[in-house]
């Protein structure tokens, strides 16, 4: 079988952005592919990558929160859909390690992530530079070819696969290599990344550290009080409804927003929105669609009980722990640490 894997820090309460982005498109990447016997499906918390930077509120309610998300997304955990925190499985720590002596600091310091993390601090921790290589033991452990993730983490893949490529051609054919990022785009089914953008600053994506509130749309905020941030979201003097991410990105977004969380395909909303000279008109409805979507979602998460997620975690550390542990004793051989 052959394994997709990913995962989602638990550093905070997530965004509509990491939602629409992330959670939902994995969801339902997981589902489609683990229903046959061909793929299975490992859905982590990587609560290791959590602490690197601060963390918002309490990290185990956090991580326990965001596999209810995971669930209230829809996710279906079953036979061949295994979810567990990554701290549980001390075989990604100790694989990292040996990593860590095959990568060096020249392509590590080139991470995109690690410049704009460090930029413009006196001190930066050494798990910002390195968690690419814990990223990369994340994925090998588990002979993983599929990562779906989002674009501000293809640089990781690829340091992934040169590691195991690297690591392949010093001690023989231990590593599965992971597919380019070009090849999981093509597998994820999107022509590029989905990038929800920042309702007052548009130019920008919406992140969950920005630290205005309006910015972002949170997966607890109250379907009302969302709703007002739609209606108070940056526009133009355009005066007139296009899709053009450039030109006119607050707009763009909005008609992103409505057909992701209404799930109808962005050309439809295009054309129903095409030439429309009020803009109040457009973000009444997107500010609609999206106080509805976060109802709902909110109620099929007040659903989930922590007992659920702790069963569901049982089950999938031992198989986790069990597939990890397998593949670190082989790389322990080769390199004679075994
Ligand atoms: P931070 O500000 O802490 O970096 P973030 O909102 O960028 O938070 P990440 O934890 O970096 O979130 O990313 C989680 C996942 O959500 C990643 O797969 C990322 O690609 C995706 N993602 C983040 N922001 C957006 C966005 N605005 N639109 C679509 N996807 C996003
Ligand atoms: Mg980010």
């Amino acid at each position: 079988m052959k394994t997709i894997l990913t995962g989602i820090r638990a550093n905070s309460v997530l965004t509509l952005g990491n939602y629409l982005g992330a959670l939902l498109p994995m969801v339902r990447l997981a589902n489609k592919y683990s229903d046959n016997d061909e793929y299975q499906v490992n859905i982590f918390v990587p609560d290791l990558h959590s602490i690197i930077s601060e963390v918002d509120g309490d990290l185990q309610e956090n991580i326990i929160r965001t596999l209810k998300y995971w669930l209230a997304a829809g996710l279906s955990v079953g036979q061949n859909v295994h979810t567990y925190r990554q701290s549980y499985v001390p075989a990604h720590s100790e694989l990292c390690w040996i990593l860590n002596c095959t990568a060096t600091m020249g392509e590590t310091s080139r991470m995109t992530q690690f410049k704009e993390k460090s930029e413009g601090r006196d001190s930066v921790n050494v798990g910002i530079f390195d968690y690419p290589i814990l990223m990369a033991a994340d994925i090998l452990l588990y002979s993983a070819e599929y990562v779906p993730i989002g674009e501000d983490q293809f640089q990781h893949i690829e340091l992934a696969r040169n590691l195991a490529m690297r690591f392949n051609h010093k001690y023989g054919e231990v590593f599965t290599v992971p597919v380019s990022t070009a090849e999981q785009v093509k597998f994820m089914g999107v022509s590029e990344g989905i990038r929800i953008r920042d309702l007052l600053t548009p130019e920008k994506k919406m992140s969950k550290s920005t630290a205005a509130a309006g910015s972002k749309i949170m997966l607890d905020d109250n379907p009302e009080v969302a709703a007002k941030k739609i209606m108070s979201a940056t526009t133009d003097s355009f005066g007139k409804v296009k899709f053009d991410m450039w030109a006119q990105p607050g707009i763009s977004n909005l008609l992103l927003i409505e057909a992701l969380v209404t799930d109808t395909p962005l050309q439809t909303v295009i054309s129903t929105w095409a030439g429309e000279t009020r803009y109040g008109e457009l973000k009444k409805k997107v500010a609609a669609s999206v106080s509805q979507m976060l109802s709902e979602f909110q109620e099929r998460l007040a659903k989930i009980s922590d007992e659920e997620v702790f069963l569901l975690l049982g089950m999938g550390e031992d198989y986790a722990n069990e597939v990890a542990s397998a593949k670190l004793l082989e790389v322990q051989k080769v390199v004679h640490l075994r």
